[in-house]
């Protein structure tokens, strides 16, 4: 049995991947953390204010959802404790990234993380990055909820990384003129990126590619956050087989 903390328990994702953990067979739901869930219980757990109070419960894995601040933190006490950790939190700075791959290299914890858990989003960046081979302009819409803490998208950071490291990018011919500043979203290498804010929205990616007389669009919606937990389920019963820092769930789903 694989005996797993969820971290951000409270939230959107935390109390559904609560869920999927106690569903599945050769899981263990044995912590549960959120500052925000205090006196609260899941599936049979009681919440606690910080992973520190999970010292003694002999973590196999922890998954945060929690937000970029608290998961760099969270990630290094799995570390130092010999957790395996499997991250959804997005927004993590680069350096930061960097910093917890070096930290895992030198320990026999590993970590996962994946800007998105949603298996067909995956597809979407893999294919992208085989349509950036042929296209020699790329833009990206992202729309999630209103109040989304980071921007643009963990999914569209990672999309934008992909297609500039396989695309020759068009000369830019931008207009000169913007006459409402910020019209042309921000950018990433050659892509630009818009993110759109809105009620209602759950996670949705458009990859649209252009060069002369044709366009290509990828889209990839998620309608409900149930389609993270598959991928959230592999990840973890696949943590411990893997080495150091992994980012993204390619290996995993041999999408490589
Ligand atoms: P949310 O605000 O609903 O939940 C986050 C929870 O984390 C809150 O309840 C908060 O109290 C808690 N938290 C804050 N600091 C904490 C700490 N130190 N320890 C434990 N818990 C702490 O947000 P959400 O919609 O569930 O999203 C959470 C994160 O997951 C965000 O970064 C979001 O972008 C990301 N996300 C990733 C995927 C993916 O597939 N990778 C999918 C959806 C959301």
């Amino acid at each position: 049995v694989i005996r797993v903390a969820v971290l951000g328990a409270a939230g959107r994702m935390g109390r559904e991947v609560c869920l999927a953990v106690e569903e599945e067979d050769g899981l263990e739901l044995v912590g549960a953390v959120d500052p925000a869930g205090r006196g609260l219980e899941v599936s049979g757990v009681m919440i606690e204010p910080s992973i520190t109070d999970l010292g003694s419960r002999g973590l196999d894995v922890m998954v945060d959802f929690t937000n970029s601040d608290a998961a760099a933190k969270n990630i290094r006490w799995a570390i130092e404790n010999d957790v395996h950790s499997v991250v959804g939190s997005t927004g993590i700075p680069e350096d930061e990234i960097e910093g917890i791959g070096v930290l895992a290299e030198s320990s026999t914890a590993n970590v996962i993380i994946a800007p998105n858990f949603a298996l067909g989003a995956v597809v979407m960046m893999r294919f992208a990055e085989m349509a950036a081979n042929v296209f020699d302009q790329c833009e990206i819409i992202e729309m999630h909820r209103r109040g989304k803490r980071d921007a643009p998208s963990g999914t569209a950071l990672m999309t934008a990384r992909g297609v500039s490291a396989a695309m020759e990018p068009a000369p830019d011919e931008d207009a000169d003129e913007n006459t409402v500043s910020g019209c042309r979203g921000g950018r990433l290498g050659p892509v630009n990126i818009h993110s759109v804010r809105l009620d209602g929205m759950v996670a949705h990616q458009e990859v649209i590619f252009g060069s002369k007389g044709q366009t290509l669009t990828i889209r990839h919606d998620t309608t409900d956050r149930s389609c993270f937990m598959p991928g959230v389920i592999m990840a973890v019963k696949a943590v411990s087989g893997l080495e150091g820092l992994t980012v993204g769930l390619e290996t995993i789903i041999g999408v490589e």
